[in-house]
């Protein structure tokens, strides 16, 4: 039985063009960028290359493009390195509640450490209130972190607008877009951001690459110490096959996101729909409307997520319950808490994220075996009551 691959949000197999892109740096442009000699520049020649492909799809400048080892690597970036930077201008941050670990574990961090954090709420839908936002600006306000979407429910958020109200303040401003690169349109101009993290696994790319885009000009102290590599502001040496795979994937998304995403939009509202109609006591997580186009999040009312999950998996089917983040904790989704669900509710969740390799095929088998798993389980449950 062929496995069906629905969590495209946790991770993304690496497209064969971008593995063909990475084996030759492995087994001959292995110079060390930093060396003089013709294999260091033959590897500098690709690192280059791959930026100005990277920079192409965010409409970002390839100055502008700083390689990191992962998208949680490039918050802590933009946000420890914001904060060291501007302290001397003040020490509140504003983020959300339902931002990914990487910036809220990295906000408590510094919460720890002498600064001050407002979390904006979210509504029902996941998304924010520009007002809020407004409202929570100070004198001392020095950054403001949103996520351009949301990794769980798929809600994305009004950067455009909120970067505006930022930059009126003169405050900077962050995004984690590693959910909507190559998904939705990402353009740094059009959207008035100073800085934006993303990551090359989310998109077909090799694990373990990433990036942040810095505004040109804008005052940011490193994250790591160490040798002048990425023009001084980010030491280490180059994961340069990684790199490369990173700027083939963005290349090829380049002239594909627009076409494949309404591709995934039509198979994403075809499995809401499947499922509203074939499961009762289903609830739609996040927005309707304002969503991601591979994003599907329903809780189960009366079932466990974990269950359901499990219960898939013996048909082939991988999606999540959670973020995958959460699947070895017992405590429920902080996206859900945060949107207003119940503990019961949260924990019914399950999360599906469509992907390259998804067919109208792969979602008709999903929606025949759905239906009997819940009912099974809701037999077995003891307040389920219809
Ligand atoms: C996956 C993800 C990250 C972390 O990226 P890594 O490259 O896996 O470290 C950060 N933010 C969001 C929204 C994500 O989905």
């Amino acid at each position: 039985m062929a496995r069906v691959y629905m969590d495209y949000a946790a991770t993304t197999p690496v497209r064969e063009e971008v593995l063909e892109a990475m084996l030759p740096i492995y087994r001959e442009t292995f110079g060390n960028p930093s060396s003089i000699y013709s294999y260091g520049r033959e590897a500098k020649r690709v690192l280059e290359e791959a930026r100005e492909k990277t920079a192409k799809l965010i409409h970002a400048k390839p100055e502008e493009i700083f390689f990191t080892g992962s998208g949680t690597e490039a918050d802590n970036w933009a946000i420890k390195g914001i904060a060291s930077a501007w302290k001397g201008k003040g020490n509140h941050i504003i983020t959300t509640t339902i931002e990914h670990h990487a910036v809220l574990h990295t906000c408590e961090y510094l919460e720890k450490n002498g600064f001050e954090v407002t979390y904006l709420p979210v509504g029902q839908d996941g998304i924010i209130d520009l007002e809020d936002l407004k409202r929570a600006i100070k004198d001392t306000t020095i950054l403001v972190s949103i996520m351009h979407a949301n990794n769980e429910i798929g809600s994305i958020e009004p950067i455009k607008e909120a970067a505006e109200i930022a930059k009126e303040k003169g405050i900077l401003f962050h995004t984690d877009a590693v959910q909507t690169v190559g998904k939705i349109k990402v353009d740094v101009e059009e959207s008035g951001v100073d800085l934006l993290s993303f990551s090359a696994h989310k998109i077909y790319g090799p694990k373990g690459v990433g990036a942040l885009y810095i505004k040109q000009g804008t005052v940011i102290d490193n994250l790591l110490h160490g040798g002048a590599q990425e023009r001084k502001r980010r030491p280490s040496t180059e994961n340069v096959a990684g790199i490369a795979g990173f700027g083939k994937a963005c290349e090829l998304l380049e002239t594909e996101w627009e076409t494949e995403g309404k591709r995934l939009l039509s198979l994403r509202d075809k499995m809401i729909e499947g499922i509203e109609k074939s499961v009762p006591d289903v609830v739609l997580n996040g927005s309707r409307e304002q969503r991601l186009p591979h994003n599907i999040n329903f809780s189960f009312s009366s079932c466990e997520g974990e269950a359901l999950l499990l219960l898939l998996d013996l048909y082939g089917i991988c999606a999540s319950a959670g973020s995958a983040c959460n699947s070895a904790s017992k405590s429920p989704s902080h996206v859900l808490l945060a949107t207003g669900a119940n503990i019961e509710t949260a924990h019914g969740s399950l999360r599906f994220t469509l992907g390259r390799n998804t067919t109208k095929e792969e979602i008709d088998r999903l929606l025949s075996v759905l239906p009997e798993i819940v009912k099974k389980l809701r037999g077995t449950a003891p307040f389920y009551k219809n």
